[in-house]
């Protein structure tokens, strides 16, 4: 069993991701919540969607220099 409780964001676990994410953006006037650092990215994921079985994309800002992530937007 993980040491780390699964990332829920008070929903239910985490979509299934089937495409590998990348960075859509970055955000130069923003600092980052927890490392201060000018180092955060918008970030894109594609997910499985377990509503309509077609895919859908999640997005979620996430910083380079720290584990903080955001949590995400769904499009369906
Ligand atoms: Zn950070």
């Amino acid at each position: 069993m993980s040491k780390y409780p699964e990332r829920d964001h008070g929903y239910r676990n985490s979509p299934q991701v089937t495409i590998p994410p990348i960075i859509k953006d970055g955000l130069q006037n923003e600092n980052c919540p927890e490392c201060k650092g000018k180092t955060l990215f918008v970030i894109e994921v594609g997910l499985e969607n377990e509503v309509n079985d077609q895919e859908s994309a999640g997005i979620y800002v996430g910083c380079a220099a720290c584990p903080f992530a955001s949590p995400m937007m769904i499009r369906r």
